[in-house]
């Protein structure tokens, strides 16, 4: 393999049985407490090692101590599933290699357990080479990335406490393997979520003038809800907004006006102000729909900041524009590469400590375009050879922070 080291090459067959241990036994959720275990087995026994665990749903932090004073580097891997059916198709490779999920209802549909072994596998080079190196490589092994913010609990937790600068990769189908993009300054999305509710008089469909309608007022408040975007925020500011989830009435009573009903949607965007905005926005757009539909009419919403815009710090990120370059190649280096509206917890972990999360590309060169599918997708497959070039990026990152000259 062009461009990786000896060392990750040599190990590759090992690193390998990580990924397929941890794609076949899924864990969902905050705590992923057998894979904190299976990453700590790989770990103890080893000299200059440092494992801390314990702190609630913070998952595991393993530190690597090198031969002399420096610095801590931080290299964050999240290691949760996904509630999905893998695809158990003939052509799917851990159906095929015989690590397909062993739980029906989980998969590691947006490659966590990738990024586990690609973390083990880093792990286990730099402790191999750590007499080459000075300070400590800190190893934080994040439960709960899909929705339940493992790295803020590891934040909370104090694991990154004294660490200088934090790393992350994600795997990213839409590179092609041997491709690294990221990108200065906002790269993933924050995201919000809202629920709103309209409680009123329900009464009979023949009156409604009796009644105060719910139904009619959701509707309404749906559709000028997009009004904010087209007429209070900048053309020029990225963000979404999309409504998932609606609920009233009864299907089998379809003459019966409800009492309440309710609706719910997601919100993101790359820019606090606007996020900010759309909060206050919300809340007067809903309310003034209520009010213009019926006095009876009464509004409540629950709003949820999840997770904040992922931000790449523009010193760090330039930094590894160049780390990067020894081992890609100009054209597949993409660092200016399109920000996605996805969002991501190492937001939390970005806003304490400087750092850069870079996507690595899992797609190879030659599959076909309507084969190609993206995260979490149930036949969504990453081609192993991205393991190397996670570990590699890795390596160099610690090389180029630690290394003794
Ligand atoms: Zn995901
Ligand atoms: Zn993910």
């Amino acid at each position: 393999m062009k461009n990786i080291d000896q060392d990750i090459q040599d190990y590759f067959e090992t690193i390998k049985t990580f990924r397929r241990h941890v794609h076949a036994n899924p864990e969902v959720g905050p705590e992923n407490p057998k894979t904190v275990q299976y990453v700590k087995s790989q770990f103890e026994n080893l000299k200059d090692i440092t494992i801390v665990h314990g702190a609630e749903n913070a998952g595991v932090m393993i530190e690597i101590t090198c031969s002399e004073q420096g610095p801590t580097i931080g290299f964050r891997g999240d290691m949760d599933a996904l509630n999905l059916c893998e695809s158990s198709c003939e052509t799917h490779l851990p159906q095929k290699e015989n690590f397909r999920s062993h739980d029906e209802n989980k998969m590691h549909a947006c490659g966590h357990d990738m990024h586990t072994a690609i973390l083990i596998g880093f792990g286990h080079i730099i402790h191999a080479k750590r007499h080459n190196l000075k300070g400590k490589v800190r190893l934080l092994f994040q439960p709960g990335e899909e929705g339940y913010g493992g790295a803020k609990k590891m934040v909370d937790a104090s694991y990154l406490q004294g660490v200088q600068n934090v790393f992350a990769l994600h795997v990213w189908p839409n590179l092609e393997v041997g491709q690294i993009g990221f990108r200065r300054g906002p790269f993933f999305a924050s995201v919000d979520h809202f629920l709103v509710k309209v409680n009123g008089t329900g009464g009979h469909g023949a009156s409604p003038e009796k009644a105060s309608d719910q139904i009619l007022a959701v509707s309404s408040m749906i559709s000028n809800l997009q009004s904010i975007l087209a007429r209070k925020i900048s053309g020029l500011d990225q963000r979404v907004l999309s409504i998932g989830y609606i609920n009233a009435g009864n299907k089998t009573a379809k003459g019966v006006l409800p009492k309440t009903a309710e609706f719910g949607g997601t919100f993101r965007t790359f820019d606090e102000n606007v996020q900010a905005k759309i909060k206050e926005e919300l809340k007067n757009i809903c309310e003034h729909t209520a009010m213009a539909i019926h006095d009876d009419c009464k509004v409540e919403i629950e709003y949820t900041n999840s997770y904040p815009q992922t931000v790449n710090d523009e010193t760090m990120a330039e930094r590894l524009e160049t780390v990067f370059s020894t081992f890609i190649e100009d054209e597949n280096l993409f660092t200016d590469y399109t920000p996605t509206l996805g969002a991501e917890d190492f937001s939390f972990m970005l806003k304490e400590v400087p750092g850069v999360l870079f996507l690595v590309g899992t797609t190879p060169s030659d599959m076909p375009e309507e084969k190609r599918v993206f995260l979490h997708n149930p036949t969504y497959s990453p081609d192993e050879r991205a393991l190397l070039y996670g570990v590699q990026a890795f390596k160099k990152i610690a090389f180029d922070f630690l290394e003794k000259k």
